[in-house]
C-alpha cells in the first residue's frame, strides 16, 4: 500500500518538547530555518517550498551627521509584493503545486529566516565609499501568527497570542546567544500605507550587530534609576487601557503618535523570556 504522505511528495515531520512548547525545526536550504511552535505535541506534512534568494550585498552605511548605521540591501527589492490571496507565501501549501515560504499543511505560529533578509549571517564586505560602511551582518526573521490568512492579533485567541510571545521569548534568547548579535528586536510593521507587502498576519525580528541609539539612550535611562516605577498608581486614570496582576496597557502622556499604546510589565525584567510564561501569558 502506497504511503499517502509520499503520494503528493510530502514527508512527514513531528514535534520535539522545548521550553514549555513544542517545536519542529526544518532546514530550508543557504542556513535558512523554519521553526513551527505548537502548544501540544503535533505532526506536520512537509512539501517542497519556496527557494532561497541570495545577493543583495547588505551592508550598513554611517550618516555623517547623527552616526547612526543605516541597512541598505538590494535583495529587499525583490519581495514579494502584495501577492493574489492564493500566491500568499505566508500560507500553509494545501498540496505541492503552489509553493509557499511555511510549506507545511497547516502550522500555528511559524518563524522563518527571511527570504529577502536585509542582514545576513554570512555577510560579503561592505563597498568603498566616501562614509563608513560596515558588513551587513544579522539575522532578519518572519514572524507568521496564524496559517489563517484572514486572521490579526485582534482576532486571535489570546492562548494563541500567548503562544506567539513563548515562540518569540524562544528566538529572541537564541538570537541573542549569536556572538556577532547585540541587539534583537521583534516588532510589527501594520498596514500598507506604511509599507507592508503582504496582508498575511505577521510581524518579524530583526537581529541587529549593534545597539540602536534610541535604545541605547533608553537602556542608559534604567541605569540609574526605574523611570517607570510606580507608573500604574502615577498614571491618570483617563489614559489606562487595561491593568492586570502582571503589567498594565495605557496612553503614555509623551505619546509620538495620534494612535499610540505601551503594554508595560509591572516586573523589571531584561527581555520577554525573563518575564516567565505566566506574566506573557497575563500579557497577551
Ligand atoms: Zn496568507
Amino acid at each position: 500500500m502506497t504511503d499517502p504522505l509520499h503520494e503528493d511528495g510530502a514527508t512527514a515531520i513531528t514535534s520535539v518538547a522545548a521550553d514549555g512548547l513544542y517545536r519542529a525545526t526544518v532546514p530550508r536550504g543557504e542556513g535558512r530555518r523554519l521553526y513551527l511552535f505548537s502548544r501540544l505535541a503535533r505532526s506536520y506534512r512537509l512539501f517542497d517550498g519556496l527557494p532561497s534568494v541570495t545577493g543583495g550585498s547588505a551592508h550598513f552605511r554611517q550618516h555623517p551627521l547623527t552616526g547612526e548605521w543605516i541597512s541598505y540591501s538590494g535583495v529587499r527589492q525583490g519581495r514579494t509584493f502584495l501577492p493574489q490571496t492564493a500566491e500568499c507565501p505566508l500560507c500553509a501549501m494545501t498540496s505541492g503545486e503552489l509553493k509557499t515560504d511555511i510549506p507545511v499543511d497547516d502550522y500555528e505560529v511559524a518563524i522563518f529566516t527571511n527570504r529577502f533578509a536585509a542582514l545576513t549571517e554570512e555577510a560579503s564586505p561592505p563597498p568603498d565609499m566616501i562614509l563608513e560602511t560596515r558588513p551587513g551582518t544579522g539575522i532578519c526573521e518572519v514572524v507568521s501568527y496564524s496559517a489563517d490568512h484572514q486572521a490579526s492579533l485582534s482576532t486571535i485567541e489570546p492562548d494563541r497570542v500567548a503562544l506567539l510571545l513563548d515562540a518569540l521569548a524562544i528566538r529572541c534568547t537564541e538570537l541573542m546567544a549569536n556572538a556577532d548579535i547585540a541587539y534583537v528586536m521583534p516588532f510589527e510593521n501594520r498596514g500598507r500605507e506604511i509599507g507592508v507587502t503582504l496582508d498575511h498576519p505577521h510581524g518579524q525580528i530583526y537581529a541587529l550587530p549593534h545597539i540602536p541609539d534610541r535604545i541605547k539612550k533608553a537602556a542608559d535611562a534604567f541605569r540609574t534609576d526605574d523611570p517607570l516605577a510606580g507608573l500604574s498608581q502615577r498614571l491618570p486614570e483617563q489614559l489606562v487601557l487595561a491593568k492586570n496582576k502582571s503589567g498594565i496597557a495605557f496612553v503614555p502622556p509623551w505619546a509620538r503618535y495620534p494612535f499610540e499604546i505601551w503594554i508595560v510589565p509591572h516586573q523589571q525584567v531584561a527581555d520577554l523570556a525573563a518575564l516567565g510564561a505566566e506574566a506573557r501569558a497575563d500579557m497577551a
